[in-house]
C-alpha cells in the first residue's frame, strides 16, 4: 500500500472493526470491559489500533493524564499519571514525537523540558481555568509589591507565567516545595484552594492568587455529607484544588496520583473520589472490588481530546506546541528546580489544628481579567 492509500484508509471515517482489528485490541478491551459499555467498542477499537500502528511509525510517545477516559488512558497511552509525573516522563523520553493528551499548559511543560523534540497536542483548544487566571504581566507587578517574596506557581500555568516564577509545583509536591524555601512568606499562585490547604500545613506565610479549577471547586461540603449520611462507612478522598468545606469532609486529601495510591493501599469497600469524573472510571479498571460513587463533574478541555483527534495529530503532526526559546529557558528553570525537589506529598489525612489562613491578592488593575476577579488590591 502506498502512503498516500495508507492515509486515506486511516481516516477514521474509512476505519472498520474486522476480526484482525478486534483481536489486535482484545488485550484493551479486557481490561476496560468493566467501564466501558460493549456498544462503543466497535467503535473505539479500529482507531485505537490505527494510533497504535502510527505510534511506532512515528516513534512517538503517547502521555495521557488521569482525567483522559479510558478509551484513551488505557487504550493508547504509554506514559500516565497527574501533571508532576507527566512532567518527569516528558523530561525522560526518548521517543522524537510526544502527543500530550492533556491540556494546553501540560504540553507546553513537556515542549519546554524537550526543546528539541516536536510535541503535539491533540486539540490546542484544551485549555484549564486555573491557567487562564495569571498572567506573566500579573506576576511581574505581584513581584514589585512583595519585592523579595519567592515565588510558586502551580504547574497549572502558562509557559510565560512560569518563565517569571523562582519554582513550580503540583499538588503531589506543593508543601514540599514551600517548605524547601529559605524564606518566611511565599507567593503561592494561582489557586486559592491549593493555597488554603498548603497554608494549612506550614508555618510559613501564604500569600495567595484567587485562581479556581472550574472542575473542582464544583464540589461542595454539603453533597459529600449527605454521600455519607447514606452511608457511613464510605471513604471520601480529595483533591487539594476542591474548597475548604469540601477537605474539611475528607477522609484523605492529595493529588490524583495519591489518591490513586490511596485506593490501592487502603482498599476501601466503597468510595468516592472527588475529583475530575475520568479518574474514577480509570482506577475502577484495576480495583474491581471496590465501589466508586461517582459525583460527574468532568472537565470540558480534557473532553476535548478524543481518538480520533488523536489518530489525526499523529497523521498529520497537529497541533504543534511552540515556546519561544528565551520564555521556554527561563520556565525550564522554574520546572527542573520543582523536579530536583524530592517529592514527600501532600498526602495528609487532616488539616493542621491552627492553620494559617493565606493572605489573599485579587487581579491588579492593570490587565484584562479573564476571571472576574475583583480589580484592587488585598482582599483580606
Ligand atoms: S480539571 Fe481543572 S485544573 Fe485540571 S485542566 Fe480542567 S480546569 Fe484545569
Amino acid at each position: 500500500m502506498k502512503a498516500d492509500d495508507t492515509l486515506r484508509s486511516d481516516r477514521s471515517e474509512n476505519l472498520e472493526f474486522t476480526p484482525e482489528v478486534k483481536a489486535a485490541t482484545a488485550d484493551v478491551w479486557e481490561r476496560v470491559r468493566g467501564v466501558l459499555p460493549e456498544i462503543e467498542w466497535p467503535v473505539h477499537a479500529p482507531l485505537i489500533h490505527a494510533i497504535r500502528q502510527w505510534k511506532q511509525r512515528r516513534n512517538a510517545v503517547i502521555l495521557a493524564h488521569n482525567y483522559q477516559t479510558p478509551e484513551i488512558f488505557h487504550g493508547v497511552a504509554d506514559l500516565t499519571g497527574d501533571s508532576l509525573a507527566l512532567a518527569q516522563q516528558a523530561a525522560d523520553t526518548e521517543a522524537d514525537l510526544i502527543v500530550l493528551c492533556g491540556v494546553h499548559f501540560m504540553a507546553e511543560t513537556a515542549k519546554i523540558l524537550n526543546p528539541e523534540k516536536t510535541v503535539l497536542i491533540p486539540d490546542r483548544r484544551a485549555g484549564c481555568s486555573l491557567a487562564d487566571s495569571i498572567t506573566g504581566a500579573d506576576i511581574r507587578l505581584l513581584k514589585e509589591r512583595y519585592p523579595g517574596v519567592p515565588v510558586v506557581t502551580y504547574v497549572n500555568t502558562s509557559a510565560e507565567v512560569k518563565a517569571e516564577t523562582d519554582v513550580c509545583c503540583t499538588s503531589s509536591n506543593a508543601l514540599a516545595v514551600v517548605e524547601s524555601l529559605d524564606s518566611d512568606r511565599v507567593l503561592f499562585l494561582p489557586d486559592e484552594y491549593l493555597a488554603r490547604w498548603v497554608a494549612s500545613q506550614t508555618d510559613k506565610e501564604i500569600i495567595a492568587w484567587k485562581g479556581h479549577c472550574e472542575v473542582h471547586e464544583r464540589f461542595t461540603g454539603d453533597e459529600l455529607r449527605r454521600y455519607r449520611e447514606n452511608d457511613p462507612g464510605l471513604q471520601i478522598i480529595a483533591h487539594p484544588e476542591c474548597p475548604p468545606d469540601v477537605l474539611d469532609e475528607a477522609d484523605f486529601v492529595g493529588s490524583t496520583s495519591a489518591m490513586i495510591g490511596y485506593v490501592g493501599d487502603h482498599k476501601p469497600r466503597k468510595v468516592v473520589m472527588v475529583t475530575e469524573c475520568s479518574m474514577s472510571d480509570n482506577v475502577a479498571v484495576a480495583h474491581p472490588d471496590v465501589e466508586f460513587v461517582r459525583p460527574c463533574n468532568l472537565c470540558p478541555h480534557m473532553k476535548r481530546i478524543t481518538l480520533p483527534k488523536i489518530l489525526d495529530s499523529l497523521i498529520h503532526l497537529r497541533d504543534e506546541v511552540t515556546v519561544e526559546p528565551d520564555v521556554a529557558k527561563r520556565a525550564r528553570r522554574a520546572v527542573e528546580r520543582m523536579l530536583a525537589i524530592p517529592t514527600h506529598g501532600l498526602h495528609r489525612g487532616s488539616r493542621s489544628e491552627s492553620p494559617v489562613e493565606p493572605e489573599l491578592i485579587a487581579r491588579a488593575p492593570v490587565t484584562d481579567s479573564l476571571t472576574g476577579l475583583s480589580t484592587t488590591g488585598p482582599l483580606s
